[in-house]
């Protein structure tokens, strides 16, 4: 059932176009104001002289059903492409050498990467107890305690900077892997509780992200965002930036933005933003709960959230140049390793059209929670010198064909430690401020597949609202 209440979405990345799809599907009036002359945000593909290249996310996990249901309204069929077998295969940098994660028992006793001790050591983990406060836990805290300092360093320092460009010891478990911390909190174990919770999971139809199949688009990820643009036509504004949100006599808000050099007002019932939370500081500040004398104001919260900065670079060799075998979806590097990047994805090797048969792409990520400095340091410098490690690690004997690069200088939120207390502050603002909702990448999940899961669960709230 639609409403005639207006709803004003500011963004449109992937979040907002989500959302201001789904509510457009069931007839509400929605508007999607976008600063940039282009959508999709982070979502970025570079289509030049052959060469396809994603500068924001590569890929995306299949962890909801949506995500089908959306390639099959938007007509994508054709479009979506499933990782390759050999996406499955990640390896590791353990001292110069790249060693694939183990995916079975037999590959696990096996290894290299951790040693026999380390292997001990996770052997134990059903027989450790459950954290006291476990709350504020960081995640480094939590994975030494239960599965080993080794573990931590080999296995989930670098997964940690795949996913959020991240430090274990700078995130916060129960926000940051809010599944990984239920495991121990409803199961009192990781090894017990993820066979138990598979049970559960297959009546839901959710998918865990270990087990999720990865996607993307053979044009790149940027196809998503611009098939949903396509069904809401003129409901989408791009090269509009609202500057400001304010509650009007009429009891609904007066959303402003900047079209060429005027200003123009909407109306509207209910305003989602899903722009970087310390944008949402800028429009939404002005509207703090009575927290008079606590020092607990929305824009404190929302500019507490780091975003490090992140220096995305892709490179194409010739393939023959290349020494490293080409068959996996590529490597990351652990923080101890010392190195000048945080890993690379082969993206020839994992999506069809990236580059002709005769070449190798590959995406390095630079930077992060753990090396945010690198911004100060001259950028060829930077370029040069990531790039001559990978050369070493890939085996490769002469220079790329190719180098682009996307520089992200707030990259992606980090839930740090004393997440939650934004968290809660957040659910209270919005409470107290009926109409407006804080969304976007920093509320509820990071990757693509949880803005997609998360635009369902907003959509759904507006929908309560009118
Ligand atoms: C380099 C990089 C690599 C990543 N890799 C992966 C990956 O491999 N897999 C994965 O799942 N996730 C990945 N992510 C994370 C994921 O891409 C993002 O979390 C997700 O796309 C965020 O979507 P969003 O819509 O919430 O926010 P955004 O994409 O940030 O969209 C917010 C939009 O708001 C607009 N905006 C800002 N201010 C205003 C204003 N005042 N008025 C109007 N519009 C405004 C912005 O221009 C932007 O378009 C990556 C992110 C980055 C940066």
């Amino acid at each position: 059932m639609s409403s005639n209440k207006k709803i004003v979405i500011i963004g449109a990345g992937i979040s907002g176009l989500t959302t201001a799809y789904l509510l457009f599907k069931e007839g509400y009036d929605v508007i999607v104001l976008e600063q940039k002359d282009k959508v999709g945000g982070s979502i970025e593909t570079v289509n030049a002289d052959g060469f396809l290249f994603d500068r924001g996310p590569n890929s995306g996990l299949e962890t909801t059903p949506l995500i089908q249901r959306l390639v099959k309204d938007l007509n994508l069929e054709d479009q979506f492409v499933y990782a390759n077998r050999e996406g499955n295969k990640r390896y590791i940098l353990r001292n110069g050498e790249l060693l694939a994660l183990p995916m079975s028992p037999p590959s696990f006793f096996k290894t290299k990467l951790f040693s026999g001790k380390a292997k001990l050591r996770l052997l134990a983990e059903p027989f450790i107890g459950k954290s006291k406060d476990g709350y504020y836990q960081s995640i480094a805290e939590f994975v030494t305690r239960r599965l080993g300092k080794e573990f931590l360093d080999y296995a989930i320092n670098p997964f940690v900077a795949g996913v959020y460009a991240g430090r274990p010891e700078e995130l916060s478990v129960k926000s940051a892997f809010p599944k990984l911390y239920a495991l121990e909190e409803e199961y009192g174990g990781l090894i017990i509780g993820t066979i138990r919770s598979i049970r559960k999971r297959k009546k839901s139809k959710e998918v865990s992200k270990q087990s999720a199949k990865m996607f993307s688009f053979k044009d790149g990820m940027k196809v998503l965002p611009e098939a949903i643009v396509d069904k809401l036509g003129n409901r989408v504004s791009t090269g509009v930036e609202v500057i400001s949100v304010r509650s009007t006599a009429e009891e609904n808000y007066g959303v402003t933005f900047r079209d060429g050099n005027q200003n123009l007002t909407l109306l509207a019932d209910i305003v989602l933003s899903t722009v970087p939370a310390y944008k949402a500081a800028e429009l939404f500040g002005h509207f703090d709960p009575d927290q008079v004398g606590t020092g607990a104001t929305l824009s404190k919260h929302l500019n507490e959230i780091y975003y490090p900065p992140v220096l995305v670079l892709y490179l194409v060799y010739e393939k023959n140049v290349v020494g490293q075998p080409l068959d996996g979806f590529g490597f990351l590097i652990p923080e101890k390793e010392e190195r000048s990047f945080l890993g690379a994805i082969w993206s020839s090797v994992i999506f069809p059209n990236r580059t002709d048969e005769s070449k190798a792409a590959f995406t390095l990520f630079i930077g992060g929670s753990r090396d945010a400095g690198f911004v100060d340091d001259v950028e060829q410098m930077v370029i040069d010198r990531a790039r001559r490690e990978f050369e070493l690690i890939m085996k490769i004997s002469a220079e790329p064909i190719l180098i682009s690069k996307r520089l992200w200088p707030k990259a992606i939120p980090q839930y740090n430690l004393g997440y939650v207390e934004h968290e809660n502050f957040f659910d209270h603002f919005e409470k107290n401020n009926k109409g407006i909702i804080l969304g976007g990448n920093y509320r509820g999940g990071i990757s693509v597949g949880d803005c997609i899961k998360n635009s369902e669960l907003v959509a759904q709230r507006i929908k309560n609202l009118t």
